[in-house]
């Protein structure tokens, strides 16, 4: 029997979803969440910033001990993500990153640079952990893997008005264009492709609101782990 921490991994296409599902859910039940695409997003922020070709295999090698990656968690348990002390979580959300994260995402360099980065947060933690290998390589042994997708149309319009509301004009095409992008490059590189594990539960929320998402994944967390969410209101970040 496994006694150690829980792990749920979430894994899944670009704008299906998972990350605010993911922070609602560790909210919820106590856990902490950890964003892994932040990550890769600031690894292509560095390259971004250096001017290093993001395909470039040995150029990112080479710059990947030249910078200092740091995740933090602030009062209110949000995630945030340090590049060499700067805190540029908000600026790894710009559409031309998301782009770069996808890139230098697809270089086995980068993947295993990061592994135990990710291990260790769910060797110390419970953690709901999203992301696109969570499931298949990073956790393999997770204690439930959800693979959250949606179609991309829908996918493209909530990531729209997300940005929206952040104050991020854009262009539906625009980000359908980008989405669809990142899902043949995520699907289809060799290093750690997105796919889902063979024993994750698929959960389609194309249909799906955000509170009936919700409602989906926490039913899978009651019924695996025999865990109730704290009260609407109390929720409690880990
Ligand atoms: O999840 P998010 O859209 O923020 O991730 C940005 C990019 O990072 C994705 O398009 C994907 O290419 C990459 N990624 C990855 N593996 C992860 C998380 C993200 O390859 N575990």
């Amino acid at each position: 029997m496994n006694t150690g921490p829980i792990a749920i991994a979430i894994d899944g296409p670009s704008g299906a979803g998972k990350s605010s599902l993911a922070r609602r859910c560790a909210a919820a039940f106590g856990f902490l969440y950890v964003d892994t695409g932040a990550i890769y997003r600031t690894v292509g922020l560095a390259a971004y910033r250096k001017g290093i070709d993001r395909k470039d295999s040995e150029a990112i090698e080479k710059m990947l001990p030249t910078i200092r990656i740091r995740l933090k968690y602030n009062d209110a348990g949000e995630q945030r993500m340090f590049l060499d002390g700067e805190d540029v979580s908000d600026e790894i959300r710009k559409p031309e990153i998301s782009i770069c994260a996808s890139d230098v995402s697809a270089l086995p360099v980068v993947r295993s640079y990061l592994m135990q980065m990710q291990r260790t947060l769910a060797e110390e933690n419970n953690v709901i952990m999203d992301g696109r290998d969570i499931g298949t390589v990073v956790l393999p042994n997770a204690d439930l893997k959800i693979f959250l997708t949606a179609s991309a149309e829908a996918r493209a319009r909530r990531r729209m008005l997300e940005l929206q509301e952040k104050g991020m004009p854009c262009v539906y095409e625009d980000v359908l264009k980008d989405i669809r992008y990142r899902d043949e490059q995520d699907s289809c590189r060799d290093a750690a492709p997105l796919r889902r594990a063979d024993d994750a539960v698929l959960v389609d929320t194309t249909e799906l609101n955000f509170d009936e998402s919700f409602a989906a994944l926490s039913q899978l967390i009651i019924e695996r782990f025999c865990l109730q969410p704290f009260p609407e209101g109390e929720t409690k970040e880990a």
